[in-house]
């Protein structure tokens, strides 16, 4: 599993990081970035759930 975040649509909320801070860290403006890219097995469900999060539907998990 992948992530990619869209810094394009990224508008810092930090809701990814808030719901899965395993997964999502934030750069020093607060805008999000994965931990890893790729995502453990056993992270792939938070991994969902910060996706699911994002307001501006900028996480891809894949
Ligand atoms: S929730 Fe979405 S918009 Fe907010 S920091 Fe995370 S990726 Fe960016």
């Amino acid at each position: 599993m992948r992530i990619t975040i869209d810094t394009a649509k990224c508008s810092g909320h930090a809701r990814c990081w808030a719901t899965a801070p395993e997964v999502f860290d934030l750069d020093d403006n607060g805008y999000a970035l994965p931990v890893s890219q790729e995502v453990p097995a056993d992270r792939e469900a938070a991994a969902r759930a910060g996706e699911r999060a994002c307001p501006e539907r900028a996480i891809t998990v894949e």
